[in-house]
């Protein structure tokens, strides 16, 4: 209990001291001296003695640790509090060693967790650049690949010259599609990227997406349709031009992780504010442990079939932070071999 006295223990420990003296001393005075005390005027000094000592003592006691711990109690207020009133230094003298002691935990407290949340950020910046210069480095060094054999005589061969001009130009577009979605996580992230809100028939924008899929969809032989009961005239209040860019993504990784022959539904659920859309399909889907991370940056569960499909591993991340911006939420539910539902919901217009 007494190993860290607080300034309270110390100055009543030593009034205490202080006090049982001066009776003694009162004491040996009437005994031995033949002063005339009496026992009330005794216990009066004494108690009194007791309790001015205990004042001085814990008034020094606090002026000597306030100096002592003043310049740093000033350097944690200023931290704490960085507004322009300064509460902390201004109550310096008011406040209680307890509560200073109590600030000052509370303030290691809170840097522990903000050095915690840097440190994380850091690795994440980290990460997040080594994957970027990975995943430029490889349409950078094919397209140099194909110059070069180019300019070494390839040029003169007619077949060989449009093949890997071809092939220069997708790796182009594919470096070019990185930077696009790249840009505009950054955008989202960073808190410019504005929604243009306005009212819409979803179902009609589904349409869209669908028939400007139409091609990759043959491709694979995929189907592409609305499931039984949904209808069109639901009208919703977002913005259209990132809510067609979700249906994009969602209906583009169906086939292209789709089984050849398969099917994509789209499925448009009328709840009471909401509307909750899900796009479903029959393909390859994903094992259980990928699903929470599915939505990061260049997460992908199969690397090689991704790229070979010219993904970039951003599809995901975009389509979570389009909706996220809006306030709604998305979630994935899959099954190995069966396929996969990404669901998310949308505000309904009110008008
Ligand atoms: P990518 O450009 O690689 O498709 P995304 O962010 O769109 O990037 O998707 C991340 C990963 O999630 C993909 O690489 C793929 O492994 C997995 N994935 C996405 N959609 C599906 C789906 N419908 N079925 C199976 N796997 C999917």
């Amino acid at each position: 209990m007494f190993k860290y006295p607080s300034p309270k223990q110390v100055a009543v420990l030593s009034a205490l001291l202080i006090a049982v003296l001066i009776f003694l001393l009162l004491i040996v005075f009437r005994e031995f001296r033949g002063y005339s005390y009496d026992w009330l005027l005794i216990a009066t000094i004494t108690v009194l003695v007791f309790i001015v000592s205990y004042i001085v003592f814990l008034f020094s006691i606090q002026r000597f640790l306030y100096r002592k711990i003043k310049l740093i109690y000033k350097t944690i207020s200023e931290h704490k509090f960085s507004t322009t009133e300064n509460p902390g230094i201004k109550n310096i003298e008011k406040n209680t060693i307890e509560e200073v002691e109590q600030e000052v935990l509370e303030w290691t407290g809170s840097k522990t967790k903000e050095i915690e949340r840097l440190k994380e950020l850091e690795l994440y910046r980290k990460e997040f650049l080594g994957n970027v210069s990975h995943e430029l480095k490889t349409p950078i060094f094919n397209v140099q690949g194909y110059i070069e054999t180019l300019i070494d005589g390839g040029v003169d061969d007619e077949k060989i010259k449009m093949l890997y001009l071809q092939r220069a130009s997708r790796n182009v577009e594919r470096l070019s599609k990185i930077i696009e979605d790249l840009e505009m996580i950054s955008m989202f992230e960073s808190g410019a990227q504005q929604l243009a809100y306005e009212k819409f028939d979803i179902y009609s924008l589904v349409l869209e997406v669908i028939d400007s899929l139409k091609l990759l969809a043959e491709k694979s032989n995929i189907q592409t349709q609305f499931k039984t009961g949904s209808k069109s005239g639901i009208m919703v209040y977002a913005d259209k031009e990132k809510i067609k860019q979700v249906f994009t993504n969602l209906i583009t990784n169906s086939i292209k992780y789709g089984n050849r022959g398969g099917q994509t539904q789209i499925g448009l659920y009328d709840m009471e504010k909401n509307i909750l859309v899900e796009v479903s399909d029959n393909g390859i889907g994903i094992e259980k442990q990928h699903l929470s991370r599915l939505f990061e940056r260049f997460y992908r569960v199969d690397k090689g079939r991704s790229k070979e499909q010219g993904g970039t591993g951003l599809g995901l991340s975009i389509v979570k932070h389009i909706i996220e911006s809006h306030r709604q939420t998305v979630n994935v539910r899959s099954t190995p071999g069966e396929g996969s539902t990404f669901g998310f919901t949308l505000r309904k217009s009110s008008v």
